[in-house]
C-alpha cells in the first residue's frame, strides 16, 4: 500500500532521517523538489547536549525541535512519522512502517547507534546515551540508584549504587564525566545529606593512551587534568570486557563495582535493508562515492554518520560528527540543484574541518578550532557560544542560555526529577 502524497510536477526526493544531514539537505533543496522526510521521531535531536539532559542540567525539550515546525510553510515538503524498513532499488520504492513510498531520488541519513562490539551482557546491563529517551533513562537510573543507596545499610552495596563508570574517553565520555563530577561536587550532597560523598567514585575508562584521542596531546592532557580536578578517576590503556550490572571486568587486574555503567565507546551506522552488498562497509556504514552516491546504485545517496566516503585522503572515511553531516548535505543539495538528471557541474565533497571542542564541567573546556587553540575558561565560553548558535530554534537558544546562566550562578541543577519508570536492572 502506498502512502498518500500529492502528485506534483517536481521530482520526488525522499530523505530518511531528520538529523543534522537530513534537515540541512531539506533546507537546501526546498521548492526545487517535492521533499518527503521520514523519521521514526517527529523531532530533530541536538545530540551534543544530550549529556546535559542526562545529568539534570537541561530539560529534553530544549535540545529537540519538531520537524513539522522546522519546515512549516515550506511548499512541497511532507513529513511522515515512520520507520524506514527496506529499499527496493529496482522499483524505486522504500518500504516503511506505515506503507510504501515511490521516489525519484532517495537519501539515507539515518545516523548511527551505540555499538557494543558483540558484548551482549554488557549491552544488557549498561546505559547508552544516543537518544533523548536514553538520556532520560540515564538520568533516572542515576537518581534512582541514589534513592536506593540511602536505604541500603550495607556499606559496600551503598558505594556500588553511588559509583559510576563511563566507558569511552572521546568527547561524549569526557563531557559526561565532567558533568557527573560537577553533580558529585555541588548538587548531590545537598539532595542526599545522609550519604558520604567521599565514598562515591566516578571512573572514566578508555582503551587508548589518552582521553580525547582525536585532539592534540596538549588538549588531551588538559582535559585529563580538568577531570581529575573534578575527582574523576581516569584509566587509560584499559579495556572493559564484561559487566553483569554490578561488577565491571577489564583486561587489567583492576575491577570496579558500580550499579551504573555508561557506554560511550563506539557507534555503528544504521543501515536499511536493500542496500547492495558492495555498498556495505565496516562499522555498519554505507559506501558512497565523492558525490555521496551509494555505490552500485543510480539514484540513492547517503549522508552523515552512516555514509562512508573511503578515499586515499580518508581511508577510514570521515569522522562521525555533525559538521561532516551538514557539509555533505550542503554539497549534495547544491549538486542536486545544479542538475539532478545530467549531473552537469557537480562538485565532489571536500570536508573543511572547522575543529573540535569538548567541555569538562564549568569553566573548563578545550577548543581546537581553525581560528584558535585554547584550554580553560575562555575555551569554555567559546564552547558555550558555538553550541548556542548551533542549536535549532530560537526558543531553544533562549531557554538553554538562561538555564546555563542560572546553573552558573547557583551551582544547582533544577531538573533532578525521576520521570521514567523504574528500569529493571539485574543485580542492583
Ligand atoms: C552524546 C553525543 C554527543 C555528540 N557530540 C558531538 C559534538 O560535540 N560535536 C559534533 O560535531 N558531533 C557530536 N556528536 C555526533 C553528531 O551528533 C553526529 O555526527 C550527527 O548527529 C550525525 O548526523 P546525522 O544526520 O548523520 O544523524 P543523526 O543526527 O543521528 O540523525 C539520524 C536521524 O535518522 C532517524 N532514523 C534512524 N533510523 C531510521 C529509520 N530506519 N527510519 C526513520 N528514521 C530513522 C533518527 O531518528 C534520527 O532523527 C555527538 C553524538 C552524541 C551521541
Amino acid at each position: 500500500m502506498f502512502i498518500d502524497l500529492p502528485q506534483v510536477n517536481l521530482p520526488r526526493l525522499v530523505i530518511v532521517g531528520g538529523g543534522f544531514a537530513g534537515i540541512e539537505l531539506a533546507k537546501q533543496v526546498r521548492n526545487r523538489f517535492q521533499v518527503v522526510m521520514i523519521d521514526k521521531n517527529n523531532f530533530h535531536t541536538f545530540q551534543p547536549l544530550l549529556y546535559q539532559v542526562a545529568t539534570a542540567g537541561m530539560e529534553p525539550d530544549s535540545i529537540v525541535f519538531p520537524l513539522r515546525k522546522l519546515f512549516k510553510g515550506v511548499k512541497h515538503f511532507h513529513f511522515r512519522l515512520a520507520e524506514a524498513q527496506e529499499i527496493i532499488p529496482t522499483k524505486n520504492i522504500i518500504k516503511t512502517s506505515i506503507g510504501e513510498i515511490e521516489y525519484d531520488y532517495l537519501v539515507i541519513a539515518t545516523g548511527s547507534t551505540t555499538s557494543y562490539f558483540g558484548m551482549e551482557r554488557l549491552m544488557a546491563n549498561s546505559m547508552p546515551m544516543k537518544s533523548i529517551s536514553e538520556a532520560l533513562d540515564l538520568r533516572s537510573c542515576i537518581l534512582q540508584n541514589f534513592e536506593k543507596a540511602i536505604n541500603t545499610p550495607d556499606l559496600k552495596e551503598r558505594e556500588a549504587l553511588m559509583n559510576l563508570v563511563i566507558v569511552g574517553g572521546g568527547p561524549t565520555g569526557v563531557e559526561l564525566a565532567g558533568a557527573l563530577g560537577e553533580l558529585k561536587k555541588h548538587v548531590l550532597p545537598n539532595d542526599y545529606p545522609e550519604l558520604d560523598f567521599r565514598r562515591m567514585q566516578i571512573h572514566l575508562i578508555d582503551s587508548g593512551e589518552r582521553v580525547l584521542g582525536s585532539f592534540e596531546e596538549k588538549a588531551s592532557l588538559a582535559a585529563k587534568k580538568f577531570l581529575e580536578e573534578l575527582d574523576v578517576h581516569v584509566w587509560l590503556n584499559m579495556r572493559v570486557t564484561d559487566y553483569d550490572g554490578l561488577e565491571v571486568t577489564t583486561d587489567s587486574t583492576e575491577e570496579f563495582r558500580a550499579a551504573t555503567l555508561i557506554w560511550a565507546a563506539g557507534v555503528v551506522g544504521v543501515r536499511i535493508q536493500g542496500i547492495p552488498d558492495s555498498a556495505k562497509t565496516r562499522g555498519g556504514r554505507i559506501r558512497v562515492d565523492a558525490f555521496n552516491q551509494v555505490v552500485d546504485t543510480t539514484n540513492i545517496f547517503s549522508l552523515g554518520d552512516v555514509a562512508a566516503m573511503e578515499t586515499d585522503a580518508t581511508p577510514q572515511a570521515h569522522p562521525q560528527v555533525a559538521q561532516v553531516a551538514i557539509q555533505m548535505a550542503t554539497n549534495l543539495g547544491k549538486n542536486l540543484k545544479r542538475s539532478a538528471t545530467t549531473r552537469e557541474g557537480w562538485k565532489p565533497f571536500q570536508y573543511k574541518d572547522k575543529g573540535s571542542m569538548a567541555t569538562v564541567g564549568r569553566n573548563r573546556a578545550v577548543v581546537e578550532a581553525s581560528f584558535m587553540k585554547t584550554q580553560g575558561i575562555f575555551a569554555w565560553f567559546v564552547w558555550m557560544f558555538i553550541h548556542l548558535i548551533a542549536l535549532v530554534g530560537f526558543r531553544n537558544r533562549v531557554v538553554v542560555f538562561f538555564n546555563w546562566l542560572v546553573n552558573y550562578i547557583n551551582y544547582d541543577r533544577g531538573l533532578r526529577v525521576i520521570i521514567r519508570p523504574f528500569l529493571p536492572r539485574k543485580n542492583s
